[in-house]
Formats: C-alpha cells, structure tokens, sequence
C-alpha cells in the first residue's frame, strides 16, 4: 500500500510540469503553429468595425525583422487576426520601412479575433478592419520598443504626457508619420484606404511638429475630441 501512495503521489509533479510545459509552448508558439495550418479560403469581412464579423480572418505574424507582437500569449490565442488585404497592407508597409528606414522597431497591437465580433475590452475591432499599432518610442534618443509585459496590460496601461513622455521613453512622432505614410500608401496599392485614425489630440498637436506631421494629419482622417479610453500608447488605424 505504501509503495502504491508513493506513485501516486510522485507522478502528480510530473503531470503538472507536462501541462505547465505544454502550455509555455502554447504561449510561445502557438501563433506561429496556427499560421502554418491556416486556411487558404480568402478573407470576408461583413458589417462594420463596430457592428460586424469576418470569415477566414488570417493571423499576423508573430515577428518580423523591425516589428513583433504586443502579447505571444494574445496571438497564440489569435487576437491579432485580421482581413487578408489588412495583413498585407500591415506587412507590406513594415517591409518598406524596413528598406529606407532599418532601425526602426514597431509592435503591433490588438485586431480582432479570428471570427471578429465582440472583442473585449474594444468597442470596435470586430470585422477585421482595425488594427492597433503601439506607439514607437526611442530611449535615450535610440529607437527602442515600448515595454508591453503582461502587468502593464500589454502596454495598453502606459500613460504618456501630452508631449509623448513617459519616463526614459518618448514617442517617435517622426517614425509614426513614416509609418502613417507607409500604410496609407500600401492601403491604395492594395484596393484599401484609411478610413480613421484613432490617437488622443493632445499628441496631435505634437504630431503636428514632427517631420511631415502636418502634411499627415491634413491627409489622413484623425480623431477630433476624446475617445472612451486615451489613445496615447497605441493608434488605432481603420481600413475600409
Ligand atoms: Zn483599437
């Protein structure tokens, strides 16, 4: 009997390290495993970004060269899914950043699950046509990532003041024009447009002082007053 309790109760750490282990392989893994049995049907979006659904939604990628995700753990569970033409507007416009522009570091934010609708805590993101995009920061003057571990909400959390500051970091207003730019110019190559941008006014005004920023805000459809929630650590873009 006393051997019997003995196994019993030493399997009990085994069992509980290959579930703890299986599911750090979900989380660190588990967007990059649904990428590869992704289905090949195209992408259809249905109603709007605040009253709609989408079929066939396809994932972003985990990382790229100059951008990664805000949360392994959010995409692995595919809250970052989106229209096809999003996706590839999305990476197109990183890819050439990347070509003029290398050392900038990008993270994207929230956009919908793989089926869209309701999308907890957002009011929209529902038809796949939104995308959050974390602000990028520099740090001591070097283009760096904005901090996005879990206890900050993934960064949604991070207050900056109305010039873009928080602590050693500030927001890159000039690599949020470049940015704005590449994906207005990849929307229209691809058959889309940027219906909105999302990003709290008092940072407009900055915005404004940036190297084209003025340029930008007089092309692109920017928020005017105050949304539900300050958007000053992401914006948020969408399409139609
Ligand atoms: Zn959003």
């Amino acid at each position: 009997m006393r051997r019997q309790n003995f196994g019993t109760k030493s399997r009990k750490p085994v069992v509980l390290g290959i579930v703890l282990g299986l599911f750090l392989s979900f989380i660190y893994c588990g967007n990059d495993l649904f990428l590869q049995f992704e289905s090949p049907k195209p992408s259809q979006s249905f109603g709007t970004t605040g009253s709609g659904h989408i079929q066939n939604a396809k994932r972003l990628p985990t990382n790229g060269p100059n951008f990664e995700t805000y949360s392994r753990f959010g995409a692995a569970l595919g809250r970052n899914s989106v229209h096809q033409k999003v996706r590839k507007v999305v990476l197109e416009s990183y890819a050439n950043i990347y070509k003029t522009n290398n050392e900038l570091r990008f993270v994207y934010g929230e956009t919908g699950w793989p089926w869209g609708g309701d999308f907890y805590p957002h009011k929209t993101h529902k038809n796949g046509m939104s995308v959050d995009f974390m602000v990028p920061v520099l740090k001591k003057g070097k283009p760096d990532t904005l901090p996005h571990a879990f206890w900050e909400a993934w960064a949604y959390k991070l207050e900056f003041d109305k010039e873009g500051k928080l602590e050693d970091y500030v927001i890159d207003f000039d690599a949020i024009v470049i940015h704005l730019n590449a994906l207005a110019k990849s929307a229209e190559q691809n058959g889309l447009q940027i219906r909105r941008v999302i990003f709290a006014p008092d940072l407009q005004k900055t915005l404004k002082k940036a190297k084209g920023g003025k340029a930008l805000l007089r092309k692109l459809n920017f928020s005017k007053g105050e949304s539900w929630v300050r958007h000053d650590d992401h914006y948020h873009v969408d399409f139609k």
